[in-house]
């Protein structure tokens, strides 16, 4: 075998031919054609050799002593293929069978024996153009495949990042999620997590329902605390409430923080009975509560409601569990009331009582009673207070602690008062030129900005003086928007209309306050006034608030007296007015003859 090369830059062709004269002949030819020519004059390690010379096109003889061109040609084809390695076979003429034979064992194309070098040329030209058709086209998908390759290992990077960022916004949402669960001051859960819960628990079915109670505890007058100590330490008596409920309960499902003052739990009636638990809630907040060395004594409201067997339904559980504590509230705290039959019936009828209210006050069926006040000094009657009666057509006379409440949940209370005003402004000119008139105010009416002016048209209408009109306020009423309050009774006293104080000594008196509003008189409650004969403690009480309105310029009336020797009492102590059974009892009409005024007036001389 031999082997020659030459530096020329065309195409490489590798001539294999037994005869070194066709070699040297093909080689001279080609070369002057630019080609450049590495030979062999044998094919028997073909394959070898072509890996080494790397040739872009074989010239083949096809008759060889040694290998044949077409086993070589099987051997080159078993790794490279005819569109990247393209063999041409040089046969001799006459050969006709080899020509079909090569192209079977993969040749390209073929020469015959003389060559024809025009013929060879355009056979060369051919196969090296489609050679290099497949060598681009070889190129562009390598690039492409790089391309793509590069673009999944980005798409992939990419991909493994966003995998990342949503894993961590999950866990970012998670917190978010649990936060928007959590209440911050106290660590327990909020109203949003407490009523997923509460719904999620109604929503089970069959032997995968569990009954439990619903437990509302909502501590008493929590605002008073917040204004009067501050909100920290409002918030010091949250924490503590908390921690203490939750000792109480720990048997429980979910304790949750669900508005301000208000506390829920969830107890499954399994661990414990609803209302065990509450009132093991209600004992350990009956000890004071310890802030900055300062002990505050609070109470609760707490009301409970049970789950039904399923389906059942949180919203209906909830309204129960509210009602219940609403009961509990409206006894005046430090109560605990389960939601039963009896307390439906009571709910049904107070909401009846609201529906027939709102049809019964413009129809007339609100009317003034009267009950007068006696002065001690004279014996006379110098006033009534006006007093709510409800004819109802099928009730009967229906006193006002069964309505006003109602009325006062519905805001018609002030309808109430404007139906009965002028008939009570009425009956007090029908009955005297001097005697006075006191209504009762609730809480929400003296917030209206406009009540003031209300009042004095109602009075020049009814023709009325407003000297002759007192109004009576309890204590609650003028603590709810002390400025708002203030500003409304300044403007009455300066008309003349004389404000009194019901109700004294059973709410949460603040003496400052009191000399700061234009109060003229102060109406002594009658849980104090009953006892006063037998009671030494009522009696000293009572005492010491007539001393005390006296030195600071009040005028004082007793409410409840059912008794001479009450009335006599107190007109010994220089109380200035009394009201009771035994003075005059609430009647349709103001009566202004006193039977009892020469007793009176006998003991005061
Ligand atoms: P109040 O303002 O403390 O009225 C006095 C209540 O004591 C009246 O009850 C009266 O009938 C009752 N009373 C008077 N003398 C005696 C007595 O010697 N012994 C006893 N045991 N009770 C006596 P009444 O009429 O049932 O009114 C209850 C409450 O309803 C009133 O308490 C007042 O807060 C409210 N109220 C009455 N009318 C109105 C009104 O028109 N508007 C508003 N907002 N509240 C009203
Ligand atoms: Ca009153
Ligand atoms: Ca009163």
């Amino acid at each position: 075998m031999s082997s020659t090369t030459n530096q020329a830059i065309g195409p490489r062709v590798l001539v294999v031919d037994d005869n070194p004269a066709n070699v040297d002949l093909l080689s001279r030819r080609l070369e002057r054609d630019g080609y450049s020519v590495v030979s062999l004059t044998n094919a028997l390690t073909l394959e070898d050799d072509v890996a080494r010379i790397l040739p872009d096109v074989i010239l083949l003889d096809w008759m060889m002593p040694e290998r044949s061109g077409v086993e070589a040609l099987r051997g080159i084809r078993k790794t490279h293929d005819s569109n990247r390695l393209p063999v041409i076979m040089v046969t001799a003429r006459g050969e006709g069978d080899s020509v079909s034979e090569a192209i079977e064992a993969g040749a390209n194309d073929y020469v015959t024996k003389p060559i024809d070098f025009a013929v060879l040329r355009s056979r060369l030209n051919g196969v090296l153009v489609r050679r290099l058709g497949v060598l681009e086209a070889d190129t562009i998908n390598e690039q492409l495949e790089a391309r793509v390759a590069e673009r999944t290992a980005e798409l992939q990077l990419a991909n493994s990042r966003m995998r990342e960022e949503f894993a961590e916004r999950i866990k970012a949402e998670d917190r978010a999620n649990r936060q928007a669960r959590i209440d911050a001051l106290t660590n327990l859960p909020n109203r949003l997590h407490f009523m997923e819960r509460l719904k999620m628990l109604t929503s089970r079915s069959g032997g995968d329902f569990e009954p439990f109670a619903l437990i509302q505890v909502n501590i008493d007058r929590f605002r008073a605390i917040n204004s009067v100590h501050g909100s920290d330490t409002g918030d010091a008596v949250l924490r503590e409430v908390a921690t203490r409920i939750r000792n109480a309960v720990l048997d429980c499902d979910l304790l949750a923080r669900t508005a301000a003052d208000e506390f829920s739990i969830i107890l499954p009636i399994s661990a414990r009975i609803g209302p065990d638990a509450a009132q093991a809630i209600r004992n350990d907040l009956s000890i004071p509560v310890c802030v900055n060395g300062r002990k505050l004594a609070i109470s609760c409201s707490i009301g409970v409601s049970r789950s039904g067997p399923p389906p059942c339904d949180a919203d209906a559980i909830l309204l129960e569990c509210d009602s219940a504590l609403s009961q509990a509230k409206l006894d005046g705290g430090g109560q605990m009331y389960c939601f039963d039959e009896r307390l439906a019936t009571s709910i049904r009828e107070h909401a009846a009582i609201k529906r027939e209210l709102a049809e019964g006050i413009p129809k007339g069926e609100i009317i003034p009673f009267f009950q007068p006040t006696v002065n001690f000094a004279t014996g006379e009657v110098t006033s009534a207070e006006v007093l709510a009666r409800w004819q109802h057509p099928r009730r009967g006379m229906v006193g006002p602690i069964d309505f006003i409440p109602a009325a006062e949940e519905t805001g018609l209370v002030d309808d109430l008062f404007w139906a009965m005003l002028p008939t009570a402004c009425a009956e007090a000119i029908r009955v005297s030129p001097s005697a006075r008139i006191a209504v009762n105010l609730s809480p929400s009416q003296i917030l209206d900005q406009w009540f003031p002016d209300k009042v004095l048209q109602c009075l020049t209408k009814a023709g009325l003086p407003p000297g002759r009109l007192e109004i009576e306020m309890t204590e609650t009423a003028l603590f709810s928007d002390i400025a708002a309050t203030k500003l409304a009774l300044q403007s009455l006293h300066s008309q003349g209309v004389c404000i009194a104080l019901d109700d004294f000594g059973v709410g949460y008196s603040s003496l400052a306050l009191i000399r700061e509003l234009p109060i003229s008189k102060v109406k002594i409650d009658r849980s104090f006034v009953a006892g006063i004969v037998n009671d030494a403690s009522a009696s000293a009480l009572v005492k010491g608030m007539i001393d005390f309105c006296d030195a600071l310029g009040l005028e004082t009336t007793a409410e409840g007296i059912e008794e001479a020797a009450v009335a006599h009492r107190l007109a010994e102590w220089g109380c200035t007015y009394g009201q009771g059974y035994w003075l005059g009892r609430p009647a349709p009409q103001f009566i202004l003859q006193a039977p009892w005024g020469d007793q009176l007036s006998r003991k005061v001389a």
